[in-house]
């Protein structure tokens, strides 16, 4: 059963590979990715925070703005659009850091799902946002990379102990 990987584990700064066949292994991950993103009341997650470096990610939640219960396999915006917005954001893999991310408020996503079948998807408001933060996590990005001088200070004490503790697993 895999788990939920935490900062600073190296397959969160990879760029993960794209995946070439939705065989039974990647079936069994997604799966698994959904218990974990129920688990922990979720909006998304990525196949990195669970370890495996593979371009994919699973979103539950805000059924309105594009959300639901999703796969995106081998996800590329074909849109990005509209003025940058900052909103507070978390991240399963960061647990207790939060910071003010600046991102566009409307995307359209264009992915393969479960039966590899391509789909296209608009997002807007706290759907594009997630798409955004769950495409970062297959470029190796996270929040801490995107937020605010000010947030990267408050947040400095958190980060640093979970940085010491992850070097010493
Ligand atoms: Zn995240």
């Amino acid at each position: 059963m895999r788990h939920l990987v935490l900062h600073p584990s190296a397959v969160l700064r990879r760029r993960a590979d794209p995946v070439d066949t939705i065989d039974d292994g990647i079936v069994s991950l997604v799966e698994e990715m959904f218990q974990i993103l129920e688990a922990e009341q979720g909006l998304g997650l990525a196949a990195p925070q669970v370890g495996a470096s593979k371009r994919l990610f699973v979103t539950d939640g805000d059924e309105e703005h594009g959300g639901g219960k999703r796969v995106f396999i081998n996800p590329k915006f074909i849109l990005i659009d509209g003025l940058l917005e900052a909103s507070e954001e978390g991240c399963l893999s960061l647990p207790n850091i939060r910071g003010s991310v600046r991102r566009q408020p409307h995307v359209i996503v264009e992915a393969l799902d479960i039966d590899g079948k391509s789909f296209t998807l608009e997002g807007s408001a706290l759907m594009a946002r997630c798409w955004q933060h769950e495409m970062d996590h297959l470029d190796g990005v996270l929040i801490i990379d995107r937020m605010s001088v000010i947030d990267r200070i408050v947040n400095r004490k958190r980060l640093r102990a979970m940085e010491s503790a992850g070097e010493r697993d």
